[in-house]
């Protein structure tokens, strides 16, 4: 038996068998050959193997594809074409090296080729280049094209961490539970594990690398111990465990067709944070009363080309539907941090958190944007959809996004497009300087949302995604609560909602808290909202404004964490 410490990042107790996910390795050494035949045979051989996988992707996926079926059709040309595959085989015979360098090779002089071409198209085939190139070296060095697809059996999985495209995948098979060697509660896969319910911790280090395929484990991801192949007492025990926790859940199910509010009627509106349509479904089942997060970047992310503007629109339209008269907020691309989008093919930056992303990238890319906002406005014809900027920092980024909007909303109307006129437009409150000046902000929108997640990261000058130095992000610093109450009381001042869409809002008491620094929106993963409406509904208002008030005037946030409890 072994115990690992990691973070609980998603609340649920499973056991079940490790699936590891171990990171393929890609790493191509240059191999001299003698039989330049056989070598060039193992060319022939990956590429009818590569080309059978790309086939029965589009045969399993269908019509489910929509858009990517283009891609897979791409790859599929570009796999047959005889340069592509004569530029493998004639560096093995040129230079005498395996199969996989000269796959490499290959790879790199397409995409050079591709890249110096004067066409935007064709310097964007340098992705797909990308693309076939690794699925043919994954074949040459015998790794599964993807694991996950292979689970078959109950399981926990143990990764490094996953894609967006992993944990998608993970809902179609009988997958318990996440643990994951980086990241933290904040981490996108630990939203997507609590978006979709399964139990997660987060930052087991170096020390998951011992659990091995078939080991048995328990995961707890409410306190992020793991316990691999436990003696009976320590299981019999997390039965007990477990059965107290699926009882409390069980309890809270009174709730969900309840509204958010304090036990003496101050309503506080509960909403789910999404990712994808289906996420809104989930939203919908716990009872949320709104989508306070569209995390639209989910969209853009694990694929080799950009979603175009009618592939947005639906996904858009769908979320408004599912959610009927209820809001929509649709966050406008917040790239770049720990979320790549390969398409946009952005360069490496020193500082990710602090560089080129989210509304810069939007404003300085106006097609893109464009794009963006005119399938956000077509959708805004079917529901209340809203649009909100992530990672403003002044007044004119407002300014000039709203401009945008603008344009956009001229062009449809020139077209004869139907949308709402008087959408919402909103910002996120996640840089230090943008709640210290809500009040000039507040002028300029129709709501705030405090992305807690990145606000604690900023003023606390604590990489969200370093689990190393996980103890000092602390949600309950007296300087992050200050920050939080100035945006609110500007929201106040100037008659508009105030929301809080980071994890913050749906962590364990933090909604009576929230509520009483004076929030009026609340948006967190589908499964805290039934957990949240009971915590209101445990707390008069006042009760929840002299807490906040205890917390505000707290020297630390040792000290608040105490009082807390
Ligand atoms: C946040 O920063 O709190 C937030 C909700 O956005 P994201 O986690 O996507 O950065
Ligand atoms: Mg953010």
């Amino acid at each position: 038996m072994l115990t690992i410490q990691a973070l609980g990042v998603s609340e649920g107790l499973v056991k079940a068998k490790a699936f590891v996910l171990a990171e393929p390795d890609l790493t191509v050494t240059k191999q001299s050959v003698t039989d330049i035949a056989a070598e060039q045979a193992r060319v022939d051989d990956a590429i009818s193997t590569a080309k059978a996988q790309i086939e029965a992707i589009m045969e399993e996926a269908g019509d489910a594809l929509g858009d990517d079926a283009e891609i897979f059709e791409a790859h599929l040309m570009m796999i047959e074409d005889e340069d592509f595959i004569e530029g493998m085989k004639n560096i093995i015979e040129d230079e005498k090296v395996c199969a996989e360098y000269a796959c490499k090779v290959n790879c790199e002089n397409f995409q050079a080729m591709f890249k110096a071409m004067d066409s935007e198209y064709m310097q964007a085939r340098a992705a797909d280049v990308g693309d076939i190139s690794m699925r043919v070296l994954k074949v040459l060095k015998g790794i599964s094209d993807n694991m996950i697809d292979t689970i078959t059996e109950p399981c926990i999985i143990v990764a490094n961490d996953l894609t967006p495209s992993d944990t998608a995948k993970v809902g179609t098979k009988p997958v318990m539970g996440f643990i994951t060697e980086i990241g933290g509660r904040t981490s996108h896969s630990a939203i997507m594990a609590r978006s979709m319910g399964l139990p997660a911790a987060a930052g087991a280090g170096e020390q998951a690398r011992i659990i091995k395929n078939g080991d048995y484990v328990l995961l707890d991801g409410c306190s992020g111990e793991i316990v691999l192949n436990p003696e009976k007492e320590v299981e019999d025990e997390f039965d007990r465990k477990k059965a107290k926790f699926d009882e409390q859940r069980r309890m809270l199910e009174t709730y969900r067709t309840q509204e958010g509010a304090t036990s003496d009627g101050h309503r506080v509106i509960i909403e789910g944070n999404i990712g994808t349509p289906a996420d809104a479904e989930r939203v919908d089942a716990v009872g949320g009363e709104g989508v306070g997060l569209f995390r639209s970047e989910f969209l853009f992310m694990d694929r080799s080309d950009l979603p175009g503007e009618d592939e947005q629109f639906e996904a858009y339209k769908k979320a408004a539907e599912i959610m009927t008269d209820r809001p929509v907020i649709i966050r406008t691309l917040d790239i770049g941090g720990d979320k790549e989008v390969p398409a946009l093919e952005l360069e490496k930056e020193q500082n990710p958190f602090l560089g080129y992303r989210a509304i810069r990238i939007c404003l300085d890319r106006e097609e893109l944007f464009t794009t963006q906002l005119r399938a956000l406005l077509r959708a805004s014809a079917f529901g209340d959809v809203r649009i909100m900027f992530p990672m403003i920092s002044s007044l004119e980024e407002v300014l000039s996004a709203k401009k945008m909007v603008q344009n956009a909303k001229e062009q449809l109307k020139a077209e004869g497009i139907a949308y709402n006129d008087n959408i919402k437009i909103g910002i996120m409150i996640e840089i230090p300087v943008a709640a210290v000046c809500a009040d000039i902000l507040a002028k300029e929108v129709d709501f705030f949302s405090i992305g807690t997640n990145d606000l604690i990261q900023y003023s606390c000058a604590v990489d969200r995604i370093n689990d190393k130095i996980s103890s000092l992000y602390r949600p309950l610093h007296p300087g992050v609560l200050r920050l939080i109450k100035m945006a609110a009381d500007a929201a106040k001042a100037e008659g508009i909602e105030c929301g809080v869409c980071g994890e913050m809002a749906g962590s364990r008491g933090m909604a009576s808290v929230l509520c009483g620094l004076g929030v009026t929106n609340l948006s967190m993963s589908a499964s805290s909202i039934l957990a949240a409406k009971s915590d209101l509904a445990h707390h008069t208002y006042e009760e929840c404004v002299k807490l906040a008030e205890s917390l505000l005037g707290g020297s630390s946030a040792t000290q608040n964490e105490t009082t807390f409890g």
